[in-house]
């Protein structure tokens, strides 16, 4: 049998569990995707808001230096010492100041422009300080605050310690623009300058002050604290924000991978180009030192409004990516489980489902190996139930029709075994007729070849006897040759019984019928047997004595008959044995039966086909007519003779029938013959 190449269990697990699990995939999918990319939104809109809040944090950092700056010009020592021109008094008070506030210049200048006090520098004074914008706009009676760039000369006015902090080397970095700058000497400073006003209101000078943010990581620090209250994510820190002057980082809190502040390493050039030449916010992820981020940047423009570097705050991607990673994986998990929990029940209601189905192939195969009377039972009022019960009714009918083909097939088998037993009888009745008509022509011809013998030997004969009796009557009676004669004339007189024998052998005689008590006729041909051929050691048995049925026919030819059989089984026995002679009537089938039994040495098989025949004889002094004749005798009276022989017992039977009126009557081929 063909192997289903996929059960019908499995496919109905897969169309069950498939769409699920299709639909399940796709949700997951979509949910993951979803999910993420709102991470990732909601990351970067974060750090978005975080660039902000560091903006806030540096411009709060400007105002603040600016309002030291401010309040220290607006103090009554500050505008006296310059209305008297005193160096010595503005300096513990521009001294304390700095170092109070922590600024890294604080200078004093008078209404020339030209430096009284540096208290970052006390010993340089009396030159033009560069920041001379910002100098003039307070000598103005403007108060201003911004970042500014101050060149490594400049600073160095500003004292040695700031050229000295400002120096940063710069770190070659992939993905920044190419840049042949090895050492960076310029500071990025946040600036402030206020007019210092004398006692009559009018202005003696301006006072600046600033904080140099090369490698100053004060600020970028307090922009970590503040906007990322120091979350750290597997010892590291997730918030960064750095200052760039141009696009080399010069205060930060990104670290390199030997844990380093990172100062020295530069933008990439798509930021720069971006953020430095288009002056726009970059809001995106970035790759930065060593590790992924999400980034904001946006320009720091000094007071003309020209872009002097960025501010930059990140987040660390990894931890969202953790988050990202968890959702995946949950996602996976119920993926995963969904999948096996349909995976079970479909698997259950498939093995329910292809249970009937099964035991309906097994009862089928359990049908066609012969079994019946196989039925299912039929438990569901769905198809398979109808299904069920459909078999149930077909192989009903099934069974019977088979049994009604066993019926017809047994009527026909009888049929035909009737008919081949009636053809078979009516093929050995042909046979046997044949046989008859075979032996009645032979008998026929023998007859007549009988009747030319006789008669052509008769007249030799009578001329031998004559003169046999001649010569012997005139013999005297001492002759020695007496005796020949008298031998002749005995073997004539055989020779012409024989003849006489041949003679009726050929003759047709009609039939003498009447009726023979066969008791008798039995007893009469046994009591003159002996007298024929010797008895000795032979025991004759008698079984007809209590019937003696009369037969109708010529008694003299059927007392021929029975003398031929009974002297025959005397001679088959010469050593003896048992001769049993049996009659028995049978007055339903209207037939007498006498049986001759004895215990000779039986017909070899071989000759069983000719005994009948005229002529055939085994014996040296038989002349082969006894049985021909008898056949001839019994066919013409309506009868039949059978024989049956083994080894020790040979059965001759003669069935007559008991009213003789058959279509011989009256006929009768064959004369008298007695022959031993
Ligand atoms: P005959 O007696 O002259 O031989 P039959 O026609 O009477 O001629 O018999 C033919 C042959 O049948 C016999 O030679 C013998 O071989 C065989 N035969 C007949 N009757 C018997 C018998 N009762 N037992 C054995 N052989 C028999």
């Amino acid at each position: 049998m063909r192997m289903p190449a996929i059960s019908i269990r499995l496919r109905l697990t897969l169309g069950a569990l498939l769409p699920l699990f299709v639909a399940i995939l796709f949700c997951s999918l979509i949910g993951v995707y979803i999910i993420n990319s709102q991470i990732a939104a909601q990351a970067q809109d974060k750090v978005r808001t975080d660039l902000n809040s560091a903006r806030e944090v540096y411009l709060n950092e400007i105002a603040h230096i600016r309002d030291v700056v401010r309040l220290s010009a607006n103090s009554l020592n500050a505008a006296k010492a310059m209305d008297n021109g005193d160096r010595a008094a503005l300096a513990p008070l521009l001294l304390t100041q700095l170092r109070h506030e922590q600024l890294d210049i604080l200078t004093a200048v008078d209404l020339r422009g030209r430096v009284i006090y540096r208290a970052g520098n006390p010993s340089a004074f009396g030159d033009k300080p560069l920041p001379g914008r910002l100098v003039s706009r307070a000598l103005a009676g403007e108060l201003s605050a911004g970042s500014e760039i101050l060149s490594g000369a400049e600073l160095a006015m500003e004292g040695e310690r700031l050229l000295k902090q400002a120096t940063i080397q710069v770190v070659a970095t992939p993905r920044a623009k190419t840049s042949l700058k090895v050492v960076e000497q310029s500071g990025m400073v946040l600036l402030a300058s206020a007019p210092i006003t004398g006692s009559r209101g009018r202005i003696v000078g301006a006072l600046y002050g600033g904080v140099l943010l090369n490698g100053n990581n004060a600020l970028v620090d307090k922009i970590k604290r503040i906007v990322y209250e120091g979350i750290r994510f597997k010892g590291e820190d997730v918030g960064t924000a750095t200052i760039f002057l141009n696009d080399l980082r010069i205060s930060t809190n990104v670290q390199t991978a030997s844990g380093q502040r990172a100062i020295g390493t530069r933008l990439s050039a798509e930021v720069y180009d971006r953020v430095l030449v288009r002056k726009e916010k970059w809001v995106d992820r970035a790759f930065v030192v060593k590790d992924w981020y999400f980034s904001a940047y946006e320009p720091i423009l000094d007071l003309s409004g020209k872009v002097i570097g960025s501010l930059y705050v990140g987040m660390l991607e990894r931890p969202y990516a953790a988050v990202q990673r968890k959702v995946t994986c949950y996602f996976g998990a119920m993926l995963l489980l969904g999948s096996l929990l349909g995976l079970a029940v479909s698997g259950y209601i498939g093995t329910r489902l292809s249970r009937p189905i099964r035991e309906l192939q097994n009862l089928v195969k359990r049908y066609s190996a012969g079994e019946r009377g196989v039925q299912i039972a039929v438990t569901a009022e769905d198809e398979i139930g109808e299904l069920a019960a459909e078999f149930n009714a077909m192989t009903r009918e099934l069974t019977a029709q088979e049994e009604e083909i066993r019926c017809l097939n047994r009527d026909l088998e009888l049929k035909v075994r009737e008919r081949t037993a009636e053809l078979e009888e009516k093929n050995l009745l042909l046979i046997k007729t044949r046989e008859e008509l075979v032996r009645a022509e032979k008998l026929a011809a023998v007859g007549e070849l009988a009747a030319g013998v006789a008669h052509e030997i008769n007249n030799p004969m009578a001329i031998i006897r004559g003169n046999a009796e001649l010569l012997r009557m005139e013999l005297p009676p001492e002759d020695p040759s007496l005796e020949e004669v008298e031998i002749i004339c005995r073997q004539v007189s055989r020779v012409e019984r024989i003849v006489a024998k041949l003679s009726h052998f050929a003759s047709r005689e009609q039939k003498q019928l009447g009726l023979t008590p066969l008791g008798p006729l039995l007893d009469e041909i046994l009591g003159q047997v002996g007298h024929q051929v010797p008895l000795q050691g032979i025991t004759v048995v008698k079984r007809y004595r209590e019937l003696s049925p009369e037969l109708m026919g010529d008694g003299e030819q059927l007392r021929q008959v029975f003398t031929n059989l009974i002297l025959n089984a005397v001679q088959a026995m010469p050593q003896g044995g048992e001769l049993s002679v049996a009659a028995a009537a049978d007055p339903l089938a209207d037939e007498c039966a006498v049986s001759i039994t004895d215990t000779g040495c039986g017909i070899p098989r071989e000759n069983m086909e000719q005994i009948f025949n005229p002529f055939f004889t085994t014996r040296a002094s038989g002349m082969g007519l006894g049985l021909s004749v008898s056949y001839g005798i019994v066919r013409d009276h309506g009868g039949r003779l059978e024989v049956e022989s083994e080894p020790g017992r040979t059965v001759f039977r003669v069935l007559l029938p008991l009213g003789l009126r058959g279509p011989h009557a009256g006929i009768s081929p064959q004369p008298e013959l007695l022959l031993s």
